[in-house]
């Protein structure tokens, strides 16, 4: 009787093993997947980059009207503003020629208060210059004029550097009336009612130009911004001749690939999961960002939590109990996928976060569960983003026509620098996809506001060159 219990035990174990792993395959992409994730990213890269097909782009690979890389003879004084994720900033960033490419910086965070973000856009715009005049208070130089680098990281069209309309807003801003109109001028207009300051708004930056260039600053091979926070993004220097929507064939311009957008028609569709539909739906922007949201810090812990409800519901973990923490959305942040795939992290400590987030009934083996469910999650974000990176090094390769490609990819963003398993998971996709290119990474310090910074160093020394 005895030989016959145990036996059916391991019949049980053998089948609840079988059913978690099903779930979690779904999830695991094949060599063969993510090769062709890059092919089609590679497409959508050259659809967006052409006229005739760029309305329909889900990558809107977006002209930034940056061309030119710092020198290092830039220098002064210039303040900057980030703003595109989590926090606000203002920062005074002063660059020095003579001290050899020393940059100085004083920042301050300011929140963006929940109704800022989704109510009006005047209200937006107006809070951001009640911080800019707080700033220049708190730095003791009330009511000074500095050329200024806004640090923009939602897709905007520009056609010019210090103006950009903004196509959609993403990472759960809301604010109305800013879609379709220049957020420079939203800038200028809330300046101008405060009546406090004025400002030479010289470029509108995204925070995946701002990245590169700070890298590029130490490091000329620098030609590829990456974001992987809030959200995920990439730009890199591209031929003039490839972009057909700016006139002019000669040399290169940096373009903002907008890549988040990735899948939005379809093109992800084959790897996408009941997970990632249940996350998107109950996202501010359903049917957008399809790329982000599989990649992104802002999605990975809701992804995590519905695969943890699936396997609760089917009785696989946690008991079969299903508790009112777990269905509650937003519980499990991102930060703890880091937390518990930290490789010095025990199972017991696993067990009392679980217990931190209120899910007190878990046992020695949810918490295995639990960390593979997690590890899954951010292996099979970390790929998918280097699938898209060996899609753009293997372009830039190609535009060049070399055998061998060595370049370097500057990175910023909280998720890749704190993750412990995500960047090199990442790395080795790209190694893997895209054997002719030698890539470095390089992580950037505070790409946003330095970079936004730099490039305004560099704007006004090719005027001030002109005007001379
Ligand atoms: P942003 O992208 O908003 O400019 P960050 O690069 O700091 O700012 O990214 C913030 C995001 O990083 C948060 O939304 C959060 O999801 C994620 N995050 C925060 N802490 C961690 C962590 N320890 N590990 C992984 N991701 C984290
Ligand atoms: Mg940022």
């Amino acid at each position: 009787l005895f030989c016959v219990s145990q036996r059916q035990m391991a019949f049980r174990l053998a089948i609840q093993h079988a059913g978690r792993q099903r779930i979690l395959d779904a999830l695991r992409l094949s060599q063969e997947q993510l090769l062709d994730v890059k092919r089609r990213m590679g497409e959508e890269m050259n659809r967006g980059l052409a006229k005739e097909s760029h309305d329909q782009a889900t990558v809107k690979m977006l002209p930034t009207f940056v061309r030119s890389m710092p020198d290092g003879t830039e220098s002064g004084d210039f303040l900057a503003l980030d703003l595109g994720g989590t926090n606000f900033r203002v920062l005074l960033v002063r660059v020095r020629r003579w001290k050899r490419r020393s940059v100085e910086m004083h920042n301050k965070i300011y929140a963006i208060p929940q109704e800022a973000m989704q109510g009006t856009g005047e209200e937006l715009f107006d809070h951001i210059v009640h911080c800019i005049a707080d700033f220049l208070e708190y730095m003791g130089m009330k009511g000074a004029s500095l050329p200024l680098g806004f640090t923009f990281s939602f897709p905007c069209h520009q056609s010019k550097l210090d103006q950009g309309i903004l196509l959609k807003w993403t990472k759960g801003f809301k604010a109305t009336g800013c879609e379709g109109e220049d957020v420079v001028t939203l800038l200028k207009d809330a300046i101008y009612r405060k009546e406090e300051f004025d400002l030479d708004v010289v470029a509108l930056v995204n925070d995946t130009v701002g990245t590169m260039m700070t890298c590029g600053y130490e490091d000329p091979l620098c030609e590829v911004g990456l974001i992987v926070g809030t959200g995920t993004n990439v730009c890199y220097m591209e031929e003039m001749q490839n972009m057909e929507l700016v006139d002019g064939g000669e040399g290169k311009m940096c373009v903002n690939m907008e890549w988040g957008a990735f899948g939005d028609h379809g093109e992800l569709d084959d790897f996408s999961t009941d997970f990632d539909k249940a996350v998107d739906e109950h996202s501010a922007n359903p049917g957008k960002q399809t790329y982000e949201k599989m990649i992104s810090g802002m999605y990975l812990g809701e992804i995590v939590r519905n695969v943890l409800l699936e396997f609760t519901t089917k009785g696989l973990l946690f008991r079969g109990k299903l508790s009112e923490r777990l269905k509650t959305r937003g519980i499990f942040e991102t930060k703890f996928l880091s937390q518990i795939e930290s490789d010095r992290l025990a199972l017991r400590q696993v067990r009392s976060i679980l217990q931190h987030l209120g899910l007190t009934s878990s046992t020695c083996d949810d918490s295995i569960l639990v960390k593979e469910v997690c590890s899954v999650v951010a292996c099979r974000a970390a790929q998918l983003c280097g699938a898209g990176l060996a899609a753009v090094v293997d372009k830039i390769r190609q535009n060049r026509n070399l055998p061998e490609l060595k370049i370097t990819v500057g990175v910023d963003g909280t998720l890749y620098k704190l993750h412990p398993h995500f960047s090199n998971f990442m790395h080795e996709t790209v190694r893997d996809l895209a054997p002719q290119c030698k890539v470095t990474f390089i992580q950037s310090e505070d790409g946003s506001g330095k970079g936004a910074a730099l490039i305004t160093a560099v704007a006004c020394r090719i005027r001030d060159a002109g005007q001379r």
